[in-house]
């Protein structure tokens, strides 16, 4: 668990960060979205010490951040930032384990971690390992971003718009393949985004700032159906509202008993995805499965009565 209390940095007498006040839970994603300029790099790194606060105090998992030293906090929190910031010069097994030899670890234990990481962000160590950043594509090299900062087993990861640099579909791609790996792993994140969107895909909570202060702090759901002031309503801007509460629904809560042709669509996707499927393949109905195997059907008319009437 983080607790960020009345947290505040100030250069030259103006506030970057001003009294912000929240808890992120173990094992969940953070959001902290804004507009340019409005505090979100600088709350970031001031979790893992890289920025040192002016005021207020971190407390990670009950200890104050100020008892530990900047080193040992970095060994526990893993740091990815846009772009993905690779060594050029150094290949791939390398790079991913940059923290693992500060950290001293034996060469045979750093080399199964990074093929462990490898496997785990779909890429065939024995044809990766070894290859240096400019011979990955975009989404590639910010997997590999990714895969370092996890590297040491970090128990909170913070991402610094890791996906800005990446075209639209790569960067679906890499959103969820996040939520995947942060499920399986349980790892605590904090993700920073100028992108609502994002941020609502991504976040079990979302923290929305403007000139260093956080105006609402809240679920997704809680922010689109009752955005604290205007600031917010305009930061989700006039995007529809049932579509992205669309996002946050599951297909199995809308299964209905049936069969149909075609690719099936898994239980856990968003009727949001389920939604572009029908749209894309020109189906009323897909097949839904779970596990693997068949669980009824999703149909439109069920997401357009949906569509029609956001709660
Ligand atoms: P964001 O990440 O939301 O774009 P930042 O946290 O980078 O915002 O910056 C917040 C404010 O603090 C900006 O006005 C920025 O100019 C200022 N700022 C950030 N870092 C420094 C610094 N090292 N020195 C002086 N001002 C800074
Ligand atoms: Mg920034």
């Amino acid at each position: 668990m983080i607790e960020i209390e009345n947290l505040s940095k100030t250069y030259d007498g103006r506030p970057a960060v001003d009294d912000v006040t929240l808890t992120i839970p173990s094992g969940e994603i953070a959001t902290i979205v804004g507009t340019s300029g409005s505090g979100k790099t600088t709350l970031l790194r001031m979790i893992n010490r890289l920025v040192e606060p002016t005021a207020g105090s971190i407390r990670i998992d009950g200890r104050d951040t100020r008892d530990v030293p900047p080193y040992e906090l970095r060994r526990h929190i893993g740091y990815a930032i846009q772009g993905h910031g690779l060594f050029p010069h150094w290949d791939v097994a390398r790079n991913i384990a940059t923290v693992p030899r500060l950290l001293g670890w034996d060469k045979a234990k750093a080399a199964s971690r990074v093929d462990e990481l490898l496997d785990l962000f779909q890429l065939e160590p024995d044809q990766y390992r070894n290859r240096m950043p400019h011979e990955l594509s975009g989404g590639q090299k910010q997997r590999v971003g990714v895969a370092r900062a996890l590297a040491a087993g970090p128990s909170v990861l913070l991402m610094d718009e890791p996906f800005g640099a990446l075209d639209p579909i790569i960067r679906a791609k890499a959103q969820a393949d996040l939520v995947d790996i942060q499920r399986r792993l349980g790892t605590t994140i904090v993700l920073v985004t100028h992108d609502m969107d994002e941020a609502i895909r991504l976040g079990t909570r979302i923290a929305v700032m403007s000139e260093g202060k956080v105006l609402q702090y809240a679920s997704p759901a809680e922010i689109i159906t009752h955005p604290a002031d205007d600031f917010v309503e305009a930061m989700l801007g006039s995007g529809d509202k049932a579509f992205r509460l669309m996002t946050l629904t599951k297909v199995k809560t809308v299964v209905e008993p049936g069969t149909a042709e075609g690719q099936p669509v898994d239980s856990d996707l968003s009727l949001r995805d389920a939604y572009s499927e029908m749209l894309w393949s020109q189906r009323d109905r897909l097949p839904v499965v779970s596990d693997g195997k068949p669980v009824g059907i999703i149909s439109r008319d069920a997401l357009d009565k949906r569509a029609a009437r956001p709660q």
